[in-house]
């Protein structure tokens, strides 16, 4: 028996006005495993209607939910948590079981550092200034309203707690539509909502594609605020529609980030493990995956057999396999977009160091899997080093100057993260000239109260911390200083 087997039932539901329902629609959409190829769940096939309700319930729980003191908000979303990890087996066997995600890296990323992030959000709240007084003025920072919650299938459970948790604790009430082929850490996220007690309607799940569900929420007047992750391509369009009704918009898109690695540094050895750890871990589904390496031209024999040498140790396999590093593609979808992009790397004329063209399952394996891939050679205005390939595939890009490696890092359309290695005051000169919203210097670790978020393409808006939380609410100015 699975550790989530009990939470079953739940899936083929909505969970709306803090109930389990039906769908408006018998029709459903299969949950597959990508490394055994096995439709193991189904959930629904959402509607309009069924937005809609999910809306009306949201809509009704507002004022009640902006009056609830600060305190009791923190409170409750504390006896949320303490629910939520009592799941953490099924949120680990879930996410290898839906996205392909090795158990080790699973109970981490996709799990631990999520419950650290809630309570971060339930700390830092308290710190946000919800009253100021200006010298004619007092300026109130009240919750938006109701938010639509759009999230991608790469980190099912991280995206939802970025938008959910800080939306809720600032007042706002939520209608979420996750990623309809990663549906099912969200059901389970909303067991915890219910049984810690949350209000009614204070937080729904809609599960159904985007083209139906998730474009609903962008059009119903009722929403106030979406906060989007995703694509692009599909944030664009989404916000065109949103912004007929005016409303607020989030958007956390993709990235091509850069990893420079300075000339003066003599040994680069302890810079693979982060880079390796980016690009690769999560099959290189990462948003922030460092996916254009930047050497000096000098040292471009020395970096590629480095890479070589330790390539080896991220193994692919089974999910369920302890000493296995990297799963399967998430979906055969996203094998044949990383597939495609690999072959057009090699007519593009860069030189294949490690991997190859990914046979089909069957081959040898069942699933959709995809070993870490290595181009060298590869210049910045090829596709592959301009465009979003979402897959464990890195593109070495060689420079002959500090300014040509800055030019380099800074000439894409998108800018979500960076990495800088080198001596700490050159690399903490070089990354103050990157563009991009989050600059790592050397082996520093993310700080989760820090804001996350893009420059450009990548995206409008910030994540975590009190910047995250600040993100939904809005500013009221009283001119309160009044003669009588
Ligand atoms: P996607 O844009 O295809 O889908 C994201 C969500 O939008 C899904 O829930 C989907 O059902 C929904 N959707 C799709 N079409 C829609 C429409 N017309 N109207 C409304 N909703 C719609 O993205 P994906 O393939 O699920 O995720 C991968 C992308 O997400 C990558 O580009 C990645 O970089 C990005 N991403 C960004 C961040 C970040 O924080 N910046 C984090 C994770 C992923």
């Amino acid at each position: 028996m699975a550790s989530y087997d009990v939470f079953k039932p739940l899936f083929t539901n909505q969970f709306i006005g803090g109930e389990w329902t039906a769908s408006s629609s018998p029709n459903r959409i299969a949950v597959e495993n990508p490394a055994t190829l096995e439709k193991f769940a189904e959930i629904p096939d959402g509607t309009v209607e069924d937005i809609d309700r999910a809306v009306d319930a949201a809509y009704e729980a507002l004022p009640a939910w902006r009056a609830t003191p600060l305190e009791k908000r923190r409170a409750l979303m504390q006896r949320f948590l303490e629910h939520f990890k009592a799941m953490r087996q099924a949120i680990i066997d879930l996410e290898a079981a839906e996205l392909g995600a090795p158990i080790a890296f699973g109970a981490n990323a996709h799990c631990d550092y999520q419950f650290v992030r809630i309570q971060s959000y339930i700390d830092e709240v308290e710190k946000v200034v919800f009253e100021e007084s200006f010298e004619h003025s007092t300026v109130i920072r009240e919750p938006v309203g109701v938010v639509g919650c759009i999230t991608p299938w790469n980190y099912p459970i991280g995206q939802i707690v970025q938008k959910v948790i800080p939306a809720l604790l600032t007042g706002n009430t939520v209608v979420l539509k996750p990623s309809q082929s990663t549906p099912l850490t969200a059901c389970i996220m909303m067991e915890a909502f219910r049984l810690a007690d949350f209000p009614k309607g204070i937080v729904n799940l809609v599960s159904g594609r985007g083209s139906r569900a998730g474009a609903e929420l962008a059009l119903n007047p009722k929403v106030a605020m979406i906060s989007f992750t995703g694509s692009t391509a599909v944030g664009v369009s989404l916000s065109q529609q949103a912004l007929k009704t005016v409303k607020r918009i989030s958007l956390e898109l993709g990235g091509k980030s850069p990893c420079v690695w300075l000339p003066d540094l003599p040994d680069y050895r302890p810079a693979i493990k982060p880079l390796f750890n980016s690009i690769f871990l999560n099959s290189g589904q990462t948003c922030t995956a460092l996916s254009r390496l930047i050497v000096p031209k000098a040292r471009l024999t020395e970096v590629e057999k480095l890479l070589l040498d330790h390539v080896k140790d991220y193994p692919v396999g089974d999910p369920f396999d302890p000493k296995v590093l990297i799963g399967p593609m998430a979906s055969r979808q996203q094998f044949e977009t990383v597939k495609s992009y690999i072959e057009l790397g090699v007519k593009e004329g860069a030189r294949l160091l490690a991997g190859s063209i990914p046979e089909e399952p069957g081959a040898h394996e069942k699933g959709w899997f995809i070993q870490p891939t290595i181009f060298t050679n590869v210049k910045n205005d090829m596709r592959i080093a301009r465009e979003e390939i979402f897959g464990p595939v890195l593109c070495v890009i060689a420079y002959d100057t500090v300014d040509e490696a800055v030019a380099i890092a800074n000439d894409t359309p998108y800018g979500l993260n960076a990495m800088v290695v080198g001596p700490k005051a050159e690399a903490q000169a070089v990354a103050r000239r990157i563009n991009a919203g989050n600059v790592y210097i050397n082996d520093a670790p993310r700080d989760v109260t820090a804001p996350f978020g893009g420059y450009g393409a990548s995206g409008i808006g910030r994540e975590g911390g009190r910047y995250g939380l600040m993100e939904f609410t809005q500013l009221k100015a009283v001119f309160d200083h009044s003669t009588y």
